[in-house]
């Protein structure tokens, strides 16, 4: 099919988008460009804003415009218990729960040999300092599939030794699903079912 070059230039732009194929990308092309002229510059600024603004919170590593995050630099929340997640949308998942009220650190990522994922190629470095007198437990909220019990194994082995209580959270979390997944529901009997590893 023929497009314009800067139409045949969105459309690609947009279907490296996850979840959008070339019919979709088509489809939300033609809309943009018969959108109002200043719905389009709000959009545009919006996507580079947010890029340009966001960055990872140097304490916990979730995604923030501030540093520390909010949740780090809330004094209301529990500094005793740390809730150690893959990615930063699983935060975003973990307080949908609205019942967590510890901090987090995000790994980005989980070692997995098989993709040469290692422990010094995730964050594990960065919560072992985080581990004071303080930290009485950490909780691991990794997936439940074989990366995610290979890093919850890893950091149970490190931090133990410690006297800092491990915990896993409970199956019910279909195996090989991704915690950013699981409904509420789910994710707080999950969490409330944790067990010491
Ligand atoms: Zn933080």
């Amino acid at each position: 099919m023929f497009y314009p070059t800067k139409v045949a230039k969105l459309i690609e732009e947009l279907s490296k988008l996850p979840g959008v194929g070339t019919k979709t990308a088509q489809r939300l092309a033609f809309y943009i460009i018969n959108m109002d002229k200043r719905d389009v510059e709000s959009l545009a600024d919006a996507i580079i804003e947010a890029k340009a603004s966001i960055k990872y919170c140097s304490v916990c590593g979730n995604l923030t415009d501030t540093d520390p995050c909010v949740i780090c630099s809330n004094t209301a929340r529990d500094r005793s218990t740390i809730c150690v997640v893959q990615e930063p949308k699983d935060v975003i998942a973990m307080e949908r729960t609205k019942e967590y009220k510890g901090l987090y650190h995000v790994l980005h990522g989980a070692i997995s040999p098989m993709l040469g994922i290692g422990p010094d190629d995730i964050k594990i470095k960065e919560l072992l300092s985080r581990m004071n007198d303080e930290v009485k437990e950490v909780i691991i909220a990794t997936n439940p599939n074989v990366e995610g019990e290979a890093t919850a194994m890893y950091i149970a082995r490190l931090i133990k030794p410690l006297g800092i209580k491990v915990s896993r959270i409970a199956h019910g979390i279909p195996v090989g699903g991704d915690i950013e997944y699981a409904d509420e529901v789910t994710l707080l009997k999950a969490l409330e079912g944790r067990r010491e590893i």
